[in-house]
């Protein structure tokens, strides 16, 4: 019952997301607790649905977040490096460079580039030694495409919807690691692809969900 978690604070909405059973590693909790919503989108931040952020984008629902943060923790531990494609508000972002730490790396890929520099703008003003120390880096371009520069990656989550099996991520991903990423046009299912030590890649599908595909860059991007 994932639209039952809003709350009228940060840390009653993580509260609501535990007592519902979306999230339930420390490690999750602490994220979703250190990082307030509200430093990332104005409008009804504990609401538990997605919410516009402008420029035609949305940050997802809570619940969503949590459930990609529960999937993809074991690979969000202390010291790892992870990308974020689509990364919007920069929010999922921002509680993955808490879960990887200080001696981790996040870097999230949008190609808004005004998203790109609001979502900087919101790190740099709440969270200024991870921008300063590099622990986290928003990089303006096309997500179907990775970010090569810093690839392989520990996990990769995927915040808009790949019509067909992202290939040109997979190969972005560490052996082992893991992906997120809803996947289909029309209907959607979250995807958890898992790269083993060998390379070997295994697929479950998760949940049926409706995700903004991933598309070209808006005519209207300035950067
Ligand atoms: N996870 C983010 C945003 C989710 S909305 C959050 O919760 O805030 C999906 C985002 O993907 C939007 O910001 C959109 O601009 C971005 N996007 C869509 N296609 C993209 C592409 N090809 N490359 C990079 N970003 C893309």
């Amino acid at each position: 019952m994932a639209w039952m978690c809003s709350g009228k604070t940060n840390d009653e909405l993580v509260n609501n997301l535990v007592k519902g059973q979306i999230i339930s590693a420390p490690q999750v909790i602490s994220a979703m607790r250190a990082v307030d919503r509200a430093h990332f989108t104005k409008c009804d931040p504990y609401a538990d649905s997605p919410q516009g952020i402008g420029f035609g984008a949305t940050i997802s629902a809570p619940h969503m977040h949590g459930y990609a943060l529960e999937e993809l923790q074991q690979f969000l531990q202390p010291g790892m490096c992870a990308l974020d494609v689509g990364s919007g508000s920069g929010y999922l972002t921002a509680c993955m460079a808490k879960m990887v730490g200080s001696s981790g790396y996040v870097v999230g890929v949008e190609h808004i580039s005004e998203l790109a520099e609001q979502s900087r703008a919101a790190l740099q003003a709440h969270y200024p030694e991870w921008i300063d120390s590099r622990r986290v880096e928003i990089v303006t371009g096309d997500g179907r495409k990775g970010y090569i520069n810093e690839a392989p990656y520990d996990c990769i989550h995927v915040g808009a919807a790949s019509p067909v099996k992202p290939v040109e991520l997979l190969a972005q991903l560490m052996a082992p690691g893991r992906m997120f990423v809803p996947v289909g046009s029309g209907i959607q299912y979250i995807v958890v692809y898992d790269k083993d030590a060998r390379g070997n890649i295994t697929e479950e599908m998760l949940m049926g969900v409706r995700y903004v595909p991933l598309t070209d860059a808006p005519a209207y991007n300035s950067g």
